[in-house]
């Protein structure tokens, strides 16, 4: 077991002088790999800037965001953006899908982006199988379900295979049985590879699915 994201002492205020939001207050934390962590806490707590700094999407106005102990704080944007590429994978709340691409194309791109190797393509497929979804492939986000959308945004993380998978209320949109699924997915994952996770969510009834749940209340983290 080893730590893959760490906060230590992390700060984030939003604004300039005279018009300052404190978003995170020193917030220290740590995900530990096989680990699935949700973070829930009132609006406007500070759950996306949260969730933002893990991802790599969101600098630190001070303190420090390690990946698996690397600091990441002082790195050019590029290097960033490969590390985000290649080690975390995201599911947002509205799945975010690209709507001219077709359900395999989302996948493919992905693929692409992190320029891997030849088996994308033998991949994709295998994630679309497993995940309920082979019989999708060739149609496009306004085609699918609701549900279907959260698990090809699932299909997508998964592509690179990456060692941390952030969410983000991924089941705001589902009703609850689909979205119990959804968080069951990402947990069998997280526990069969070994990956580290981190959920933001409102859903109570998922908690139960987490190994640690955290509270966030004005940007200051504790303990749920
Ligand atoms: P949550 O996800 O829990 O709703 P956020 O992290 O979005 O909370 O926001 C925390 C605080 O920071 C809120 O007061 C919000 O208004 C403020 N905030 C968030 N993003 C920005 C931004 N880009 N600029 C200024 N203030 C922001």
């Amino acid at each position: 077991m080893k730590s893959m994201v760490t906060f230590e002492r992390v700060s984030k205020v939003y604004g300039e002088k005279t018009n300052q939001t404190a978003a995170l207050k020193d917030v220290s934390f740590s995900v530990n790999t096989g680990e699935f962590v949700a973070i829930i806490g009132p609006s406007g707590s500070g759950k996306s800037t949260f969730l933002s700094m893990a991802g790599l999407l969101l600098s630190p106005t001070s303190g420090n965001v390690f990946i698996e102990n690397e600091i990441i704080t002082n790195l050019k944007e590029k290097d960033r953006a490969n590390l985000r590429l290649q080690k975390i994978g995201f599911v947002f709340q509205a799945s975010n899908l690209i709507p001219y691409l077709t359900v395999m194309d989302q996948l493919l791109l992905i693929g692409k982006l992190s320029r891997s190797r030849k088996d994308t393509k033998q991949k994709a497929d295998r994630l679309l199988e497993k995940l309920g979804l082979s019989h999708r492939k060739h149609h496009f986000p306004s085609q699918l379900s609701g549900g279907e959308k959260q698990r090809v945004a699932i299909a997508r993380a998964w592509m690179n295979d990456p060692q941390i998978i952030l969410a983000d209320e991924p089941t705001a949109s589902l009703d609850s049985k689909r979205g119990r699924e959804v968080v069951e997915m990402l947990a069998s994952e997280i526990k069969r590879k070994e990956k580290a996770g981190i959920i933001v969510t409102h859903d109570e009834r998922v908690l139960d699915l987490c190994d640690r749940v955290l509270m966030i209340k004005d940007g200051e983290l504790q303990i749920g």
